[in-house]
């Protein structure tokens, strides 16, 4: 078998590491072939030299300039592009064949959709994308051939407890046949059961400090107001094209059922694993074959029970916001996830309480509500509309600091 080459969008982020990792445990398989990253330039140049990468893609030319003073001098450069632009064309270029998008935010959207364009796998973690451009993305994999493999760990075990249907990386138009719901597991995050009085006062460290998964900071201040859960609940919806009513949440605090199929004759279809992203990953990397992925032995017997409850509303008002929002249609998803990268950002860096993220997003969605009116239809659309909900989100920020 050629080896195929693999293009890490984000690569040095927590997905970027983990598919790293994988890649490296099967050298005559795949190849690291191009590595992107945005601030930690450093690392990048230690994933290049020890991937032996042929290119890298850096935000801008200081960042470049910071690359090529610190590369070993005896050792062949990679090279080295700079911009959105060159990491959407790095994406598509013809020597690639898998991208991973592993970029976070609306950021990583051109990238992961110029992917799909080119007809490559596309291995997707950016949930982003999805939630801000679901249907032109779906479009763009099935009118160029391309296939879409969920990384997002919920999204993966969906996929492998869907029916054997060689097409199912091929963005199906309609759900898999016999299939009557989709039940989305959840953590349940740092704050499940702290008093919810307290939830005004919790730090960044706090909210990031994950039970279960080691992530980037983003997606763990998200798991904990589950606001991911509602991101994921609309990509979902996207990649199996089920109606959010057939769509469920449940918690799931041990993090060892990584979601659920029920079928129509009430059989349910759980896929079960250790939290490491490490195996969704290799899934589809090796899809429709199975390749190790450093994930050790999985020992059921040392686990005491299974728990599962409904997600409080009072607790997580940020999950009704997405089905709210699912229900609106594109341009709220757009607004909704706008509005949260805006809130996160500011709460990690001090500017507001973590109780204000949903007030923010809840606030941003009424204010963005009048000009809901078209749908947007391209990338540029789509983007446009994301600025917008942005400076709105961002003076909302404003006036509560
Ligand atoms: P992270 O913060 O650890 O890494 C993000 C990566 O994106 C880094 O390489 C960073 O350099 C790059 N990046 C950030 N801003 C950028 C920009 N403006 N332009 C270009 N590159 C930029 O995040 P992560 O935890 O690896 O998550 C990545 C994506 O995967 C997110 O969309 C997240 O929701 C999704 N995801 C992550 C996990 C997980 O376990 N970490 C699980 C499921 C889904
Ligand atoms: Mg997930």
């Amino acid at each position: 078998m050629k080896v195929q080459n693999v293009c890490v969008l984000g690569s040095t982020g927590s997905i970027g590491v983990s598919t790293l990792d994988v890649i490296a445990r099967h050298p005559g398989r795949y190849r690291a072939y191009a590595l992107s990253a945005y601030s930690r330039i450093d690392k990048l140049v230690a994933q290049a030299l020890a991937s032996g990468a042929r290119i890298v893609v850096v935000p801008n030319d200081t960042a470049a300039q910071r690359f090529r003073s610190l590369w070993p001098s005896g050792r062949q450069m990679p090279e080295v592009r700079v911009g959105p632009e060159a990491l959407a064309a790095t994406a598509a270029d013809a020597e690639i064949n898998i991208v991973m998008a592993a970029i976070v935010g609306t950021a990583g959207l051109p990238a992961a959709l110029a992917a799909a364009q080119a007809g490559k796998r596309v291995l997707l973690a950016n949930k982003e994308a999805l939630v801000a451009a679901g249907e032109l993305f779906m479009q763009a994999v099935r009118n160029h051939g391309a296939e879409l493999l969920p990384i997002d760990s919920e999204h993966n075990a969906i996929f492998q407890c869907l029916p054997e249907d060689e097409d199912r990386a091929r963005a199906p138009e309609r759900p898999a046949r016999g299939v009557r719901r989709l039940l989305l597991t959840a953590s349940g995050g740092p704050f499940r059961t702290t008093e919810l009085a307290a939830l005004r006062d919790v730090t960044p460290d706090q909210a990031c400090a994950h039970p279960n998964w080691s992530m980037g900071r983003k997606i763990s201040v998200d798991s904990a107001t589950m606001l991911n859960k509602g991101l994921e609940v609309i990509e979902a919806h996207w990649l199996f094209s089920m109606e959010p009513d057939s769509i469920q949440v449940l918690i799931h605090p041990q993090s060892l059922v990584h979601s659920m199929v029920e079928y129509v004759d009430g059989s349910i279809l759980a896929q079960l694993g250790q939290p490491d992203m490490r195996t969704p990953i290799a899934y589809g990397l090796g899809f429709p074959e199975r390749i190790a992925s450093g994930v050790g032995l999985f020992d059921l017997m040392r686990m005491q029970k299974l728990d599962f409850e409904p997600p409080e509303p009072g607790r997580f008002p940020c999950l009704g916001l997405a089905y709210d929002a699912l229900r609106a249609g594109q341009s709220s998803c757009i607004n909704l996830n706008a509005a949260n990268e805006v809130a996160v950002d500011r709460f990690l860096s001090g500017g507001i309480r973590y109780t204000e993220i949903p007030q923010i997003i809840g606030d941003c969605l009424d204010r963005m509500e009048a000009f809901n009116s078209t749908t947007p239809q391209t990338l540029e659309d789509i983007l446009e509309q994301d600025r917008r909900a942005r400076a709105v989100a961002a003076e909302l920020c404003m006036l509560r600091a």
